[in-house]
């Protein structure tokens, strides 16, 4: 398995409903995602929406970092809705928090398997994620 891992993602899933004493939102849990493709090469494909490009690259998920050579990229979502973090609001539901200059913003969805993955180990989401990726899809449709 280890030689078709092409990048490692970090998930930074945050709260944006709860936010701490900075209206930073809180760290709610940290998913690894191990892909058989680059994501700088998924960022650059517009053939598919984001979320689906890396649903279909992932080889493996879990809550622990397995040694890696490489440098892990860093994604954050919202883990009310499973939307994408910018800087100061989330794509998804629109809540609203102030910059902490690591996010570099996010815009797109939680792909399906992360979503399966958390819910099977207790994570309960306040918005079901699907709304979160049908607005992805519509921005998508848009650029097309
Ligand atoms: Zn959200």
């Amino acid at each position: 398995m280890k030689r078709k891992i092409k990048s490692v993602v970090e998930i930074l899933l945050q709260d944006p409903t709860n936010l701490d004493e900075l209206s930073f939102p809180r760290l709610v849990k940290k998913v690894y995602l191990y892909l058989n493709r680059d994501l700088n090469q998924i960022i650059n494909d517009p053939s598919k929406p984001e979320s689906e490009l890396i649903n279909e690259a992932i080889i493996a998920i879990g809550f622990d970092l397995n040694a890696y050579g490489r440098g892990v990229l860093i994604m954050y979502f919202c883990s009310h809705c499973g939307g994408g973090l910018g800087l100061r609001v989330c794509y998804g539901c629109g809540s609203e928090f102030k910059d902490d200059g690591w996010r570099s913003g996010c815009n797109t969805s939680l792909p399906q398997k992360v979503v399966a993955f958390l819910q099977e180990n207790g994570h309960q989401f306040g918005i079901d994620p699907e709304v979160a990726r049908g607005k992805e899809h519509a921005i998508w449709r848009k650029l097309k």
